[in-house]
């Protein structure tokens, strides 16, 4: 069975694409939960947190910054914005493809969950 985002990488189902690079694609989630809702992946599968072993550091210290670069096209930096990662079944993880939401645009919950 094939992964939704690695296809999405793969270009096999559309998505709105804000950033591919080698290693990482940024995309707007499909159901946005605020004015700006990007989903940031590693282009390589990593199922979840939980896969991540120290071969992945460089690429997730990118990761991060490829954030806040995208935070500050969009807009949101100044006023502020969450980067949240759902693992799991307790954290509410649907789509097994390591993803980060980044989140801004209005000012978010206070709860974590
Ligand atoms: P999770 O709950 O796994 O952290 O989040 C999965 C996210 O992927 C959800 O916010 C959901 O709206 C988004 N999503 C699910 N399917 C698609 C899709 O086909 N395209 C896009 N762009 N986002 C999707
Ligand atoms: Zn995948």
């Amino acid at each position: 069975m094939e992964c939704l985002f690695c296809q999405i990488v793969a270009g096999e189902i559309p998505a709105d694409i804000v950033h591919y690079d080698e290693e990482l694609v940024a995309f707007r989630d499909i159901n946005p939960q605020a004015p700006t809702h990007i989903l940031i992946i590693p282009k390589a599968h990593v199922a979840s947190m939980t896969e991540l072993t120290d071969k992945q550091q460089a690429l997730m210290g990118r990761l991060i910054l490829l954030a806040k670069e995208l935070a500050e096209k969009e807009g949101i930096s100044e006023r502020g914005y969450r980067l949240s990662v759902s693992c799991g079944a307790d954290g509410g993880q649907l789509v097994p493809h390591l993803h980060f939401h980044l989140l801004g645009g209005r000012k978010l919950d206070d709860r974590l969950g």
